[in-house]
């Protein structure tokens, strides 16, 4: 799955601002950061998070639900969920 240039911009928005949410302003509901785990492509969740200055976050570790799988993807691969 790849994201938008909207969803892109509202990633790295949140990721500067320490927010592992992004509120949808069509729905008002708070979407995740996700990434596709690289075994098997299953779209895994925020696991922990290594803050920079200003609580950035410049570091995300996803954890796959599916295969216990722990991975640092690039943060250009980061998606809403
Ligand atoms: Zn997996």
């Amino acid at each position: 799955m790849s994201a938008t240039v909207e969803e892109r911009q509202a990633v790295q928005q949140a990721l500067a601002a320490g927010q592992l949410t992004v509120p949808d302003p069509a729905t008002g509901y708070h979407r995740s950061l996700a990434a596709d785990c690289p075994a098997d492509g299953h779209a895994a969740s925020v696991w922990r998070v290594v803050r920079g200055p200003g609580h950035a976050i410049t570091e995300v570790v996803m954890r796959c639900a599916l295969c216990g799988n722990e991975f640092t993807p690039p943060l250009e691969a980061l998606y809403l969920h």
